[in-house]
């Protein structure tokens, strides 16, 4: 059976910068649909961590009570861990709402965040197609066709949506078939990433360190329920050593199956931060290890042809500032507010597009730069001892740096 199914606008992922652009799109009046390959609530590789940045975006699109009501506590220190270095420094609160106050950013596990966006989506009138994977996309004259794949489903069915407007928002750690996909690389340099959950930690409630260790980078917050969310990003040659075996990560980390990799990360990170040993001692893992990558860090076209990046897809800074949930939520609403103010017709289409890409680099391409000149230091050779004995003597260059990768910096325009 086929299937055929129009729409204003197609959108590609239910990840924050779909969903942000799925939800501020169906509230100006269009008709959205989301395809999410996933079904949810699902776990995911990512600190979880939210920058105080948002919550004004967050109540602009109306989840920011329940964002309020399930995240871990508010994170008003931040540290560095590495090797026998324990240093922190005060996080600066970020201003929101009339009048003004000072707010702080908190970790939500990607399995609540995700849901509460994408139900938020749902009620403004989202129709979504999950778990269902796009699978190809066609130019056809003004609009676009999107082929779409229910998981699971052997049959001939056939599901196409079409829309004038297409929005990647897959992310970038996964290679596909789409135009706006990016291709895997296999290099000794790739950063691949791990992330767990524990109970029972004794990490300060408040304190979100940065790790350093050789080789990679990363980081641990308290979330919710409890949940201490430890994630990290590491250099596959690194991997591979840690494994005893060179040639067992040739195509990187998949979701299931790596106890070993995993095991490995987890004995690296133990051993190379007392911080990390002490705040997993007696802690208990809640869940399986993910991976995922590599990780694809730069800045990309924001739109080609009619089919617009948003979050991942449109760039990406390395996860060492904990800043990529920030720019998902607000690339998906930047995109989202140029496309429904502008005129209909390809025309109009295109000047939004450039609006964006303009607006998206003025927000987000310092953060790119700043967290690839820091993660370069945290794993070049030396690096991590380095960046150890600046924060001793400097500890205040923690809240320097959270400063300049864009923890206090909201988006403007919110009305
Ligand atoms: C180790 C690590 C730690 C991190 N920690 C933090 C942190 O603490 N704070 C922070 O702000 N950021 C953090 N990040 C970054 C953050 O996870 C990402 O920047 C963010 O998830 C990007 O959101 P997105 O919506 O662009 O893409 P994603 O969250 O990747 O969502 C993409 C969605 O698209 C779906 N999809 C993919 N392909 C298809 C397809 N073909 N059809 C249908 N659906 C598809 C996927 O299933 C997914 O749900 C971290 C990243 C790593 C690697």
């Amino acid at each position: 059976m086929r299937r055929l199914s129009t729409h204003d606008a197609v959108i590609i992922g239910a990840g924050p910068a779909g969903s942000s652009a799925a939800l501020t799109l169906a509230r100006r009046g269009w008709a959205v649909a989301i395809v999410e390959k996933s079904a949810f609530p699902r776990r995911k590789v990512c600190g979880e961590y939210v920058s105080a940045s948002n919550i004004a975006l967050l109540d602009h699109l109306e989840i920011g009570d329940a964002w309020r009501a399930n995240a871990g506590p508010e994170i008003r220190r931040v540290g560095f861990f590495s090797g026998e270095t324990c240093v922190e420094a005060p996080m600066p609160g970020a201003k929101y709402g009339p009048p003004a106050k000072d707010g702080f950013g908190r970790a939500l596990g990607r399995d609540v965040l995700d849901a509460l966006l994408l139900q938020a989506a749902r009620s403004a009138g989202v129709e979504i197609f999950q778990p269902c994977r796009a699978v190809a996309i066609d130019r056809d004259g003004d609009m676009q066709s999107v082929h779409i794949q229910a998981r699971d489903d052997n049959s001939a069915d056939e599901t196409t949506l079409r829309a004038p407007v297409i929005v990647a928002a897959h992310g970038s750690w996964e290679p596909g078939p789409l135009p706006s996909q990016i291709e895997k690389t296999n290099r000794p340099w790739d950063l691949l990433g791990f992330k767990a959950h524990f109970t029972g930690s004794s990490l300060a409630p408040d304190l979100m360190p940065l790790l350093a260790f050789p080789g990679g980078y990363g980081g641990m917050v308290l979330a919710d329920h409890g949940r201490l969310s430890i994630s990290c990003c590491i250099r596959r040659d690194m991997l591979a050593r840690l494994r005893g075996n060179h040639g067992s990560s040739r195509d990187g980390p998949k979701q299931d199956g790596q106890a070993s990799a995993a095991d490995a990360v987890l004995r690296h990170l133990m051993a190379s931060s007392r911080g990390v040993s002490d705040a997993l001692d007696g802690a208990r893992r809640d869940g399986p290890w993910l991976a995922a990558g590599p990780i694809r860090p730069g800045i990309r076209a924001c739109y080609e042809e009619d089919i617009f990046r948003v979050g991942n897809a449109a760039g990406e800074s390395h996860p060492i500032i904990a800043e990529g949930i920030s720019m998902a939520l607000q690339s998906g609403w930047l995109l989202a507010t140029e496309l429904a103010g502008a005129p209909s017709g390809r025309a109009g289409r295109e000047a939004a597009g450039r609006r964006y890409q303009a607006a998206w680099r003025k927000l987000f391409s310092m953060r790119v730069y700043a967290a690839a000149a820091i993660a370069r230091m945290a794993i070049g050779p030396g690096g991590a001892a380095l960046m150890g004995a600046a924060v001793r003597i400097f500890p205040q260059s923690l809240t320097l740096g959270a400063h300049i990768s864009g923890k206090t910096r909201p988006i403007t325009g919110l009305t």
